[in-house]
């Protein structure tokens, strides 16, 4: 039976700013995303019809509501094929943790059925297809560094800012992105995030000065409500962070580092009282 293995790696917001409230509902956004090495892993194999999904998480849908049955769905209605799949998604993500998880699924389960019934599906078209699934899909499907406007599909690839190192914090509240869109009061915000300064630190690999100005405009909704997130960006400063930021809509944070002995120490020290605590490196 034909079988394929995939990796859906995670995201990081490096800046996330939120322009305004579209007349169709949707935000605009000025964010800069960075996939990070901390992985799902899936396996596809194939099936004669229909779909079966199996995952380790518990917090994660079995049903159509799963962005790889969506990803499944929107294969099968554009391209008329006729075949099922059974996926197993072994779930190293936290769920609903601002790092894009179900989304880079979603995006590695379109490229994976892509490759496995030899479809020759264009990059553009797979990632016209992620955008029907989510906002993040086709950022997920780009990887590596990159500008996105719009929703999150206007993508401008970016000089890699690969082999960074990353500590993220999880605190394992699962926040979801609706609710925090919803508790933003754009008209409290008075100062626009500098994304223009941020894509010059890239493109110079500044990492300490990238990561002293980073900033996330979702923060404010998401520390009011939970001030452990504060409390932990405060504690990767202190602890040899170069700067440190929540992750997209949150709760996870994240601090970028330049020192492996200082990383570690901080790690342990988080560790005493967060539950999900990982290393990762920008990709
Ligand atoms: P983003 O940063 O794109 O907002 P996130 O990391 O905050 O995403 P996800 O982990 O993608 O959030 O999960 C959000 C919700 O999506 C979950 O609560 C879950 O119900 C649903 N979901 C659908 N498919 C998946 C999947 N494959 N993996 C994880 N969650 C999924």
């Amino acid at each position: 039976m034909h079988e394929i293995i995939l990796e859906a790696f995670g995201k990081i917001n490096l800046s996330l700013d939120v322009l305004h409230r579209r007349p169709d509902g949707y935000h605009e956004l000025n964010t800069i995303m960075q996939q990070i090495d901390l992985k799902d892993t899936i396996i596809l194999k194939e099936l004669e019809k229909g779909i079966k999904i199996e995952c380790n998480h518990e917090g994660v849908p079995l049903d159509n509501s799963n962005l790889v049955y969506k990803a499944w769905e929107k294969i099968v209605e554009k391209t008329g094929i006729n075949k099922g799949v059974h996926i197993i998604i072994d779930k190293k993500i936290p769920v609903a943790s601002g790092l894009a998880g179900g989304s880079a699924n979603g995006a590695a389960v379109l490229k994976g059925l892509n490759t496995l019934w030899n479809l020759n599906l264009s990059y553009e078209e797979l990632k016209d297809i992620g955008l029907e699934i989510g906002a993040d899909v086709p950022f997920c499907i780009m990887g590596g560094t990159a500008h996105a406007k719009g929703i999150g599909e206007k993508l401008t690839k970016l000089r890699s800012f690969s082999n960074k190192m990353v500590l993220l914090a999880n605190v394992g509240i699962p926040i979801s992105t609706a609710y925090v869109y919803e508790n933003l009061n754009l008209k409290d915000i008075n100062s626009r995030i500098d994304i223009d300064k941020m894509l010059e630190y890239i493109e110079d690999d500044n990492l300490p000065k990238l990561a002293e100005n980073m900033a996330n405009v979702m923060e404010q909704v998401v520390i009011k409500e939970y001030p452990i997130i504060d409390e932990i960006k405060k504690d990767m400063i202190r602890y040899g962070a170069l700067g440190s930021m929540m992750s997209g809509s949150g709760p996870t944070v994240f601090g970028l580092f330049d020192d492996e002995e200082k990383l570690y120490r901080c790690k342990n020290e988080l560790e005493k009282r967060i539950k999900n605590v990982f290393i990762a490196k920008t990709v």
